[in-house]
């Protein structure tokens, strides 16, 4: 999917320190920045420009809520050759990227074994490429005149599913669009919000 030029100037950008924020500046820069999107654009396609973990729509989002996502961090030495490979690539929100994932490597079972890395099996999560999300969390998305409203529902026995829903709070996803429909105000601090939703499930069972 890269040309020729692309390609030579992503070799050269994986032998510096932060592959993918190096600026080289001129031409070079242009042609990396080139990649970057052909990578960005594939992925917006394929995940119908939903971010990857909670497929909260980024349609039309730039790049302030829309963050290229790398499964194996490219913040980590170990996956620093991995930095613009796509099928380590997708897009996540802000949300998913910043507040959880981060440079995280907790979801990965071998995180050494590179023969390891393009098997879904080796992913405690939904990975973006090896997965069909929807095979683990089926998700029902309505929006009104207020809010945009998310219900999750974990396919049964899905391992990855449950996975996916705790990593990555889903259920503060439900809990604030929700909130917001019902015209509350959306607290600050969403994440307290859920912790103490959670705790309520938790005592009545649910
Ligand atoms: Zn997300």
């Amino acid at each position: 999917m890269f040309t020729g030029e692309e390609k030579a100037v992503i070799a050269v950008a994986l032998t510096m320190e932060k592959p993918w924020d190096w600026k080289p500046g001129g031409t070079e820069e242009a042609t990396l920045v080139a990649a970057k999107v052909k990578i960005r654009d594939l992925h917006r396609a394929r995940h119908g420009d939903r971010c990857c973990y909670c497929r909260f729509p980024l349609h039309g989002g730039g790049h302030f809520i829309v963050d290229p996502e790398h499964v194996l961090p490219k913040s980590l030495d170990s996956y620093r050759p991995l930095a613009y490979t796509v099928w380590n690539l997708g897009i996540a929100c802000k949300r998913c990227n910043m507040q959880y994932k981060r440079a995280k490597i907790d979801f990965v079972i071998d995180a050494v074994t590179a023969a390891a890395f393009q098997d879904s099996a080796n992913y405690r999560l939904i990975h973006p490429n090896f997965d069909l999300y929807k095979e683990h969390i089926s998700i029902n998305m309505e929006m009104n005149d207020d809010a945009t409203l998310i219900k999750y529902t974990k396919r049964p026995g899905s391992e990855k599913g449950l996975y996916t829903y705790d990593y990555f709070n889903l259920q503060e996803r439900e809990v604030g669009t929700f909130d917001a429909a019902q015209g509350l105000d959306v607290p600050g601090d969403l994440e307290k919000g859920a912790l103490e939703a959670q705790e309520l499930a938790r005592q009545f069972g649910q």
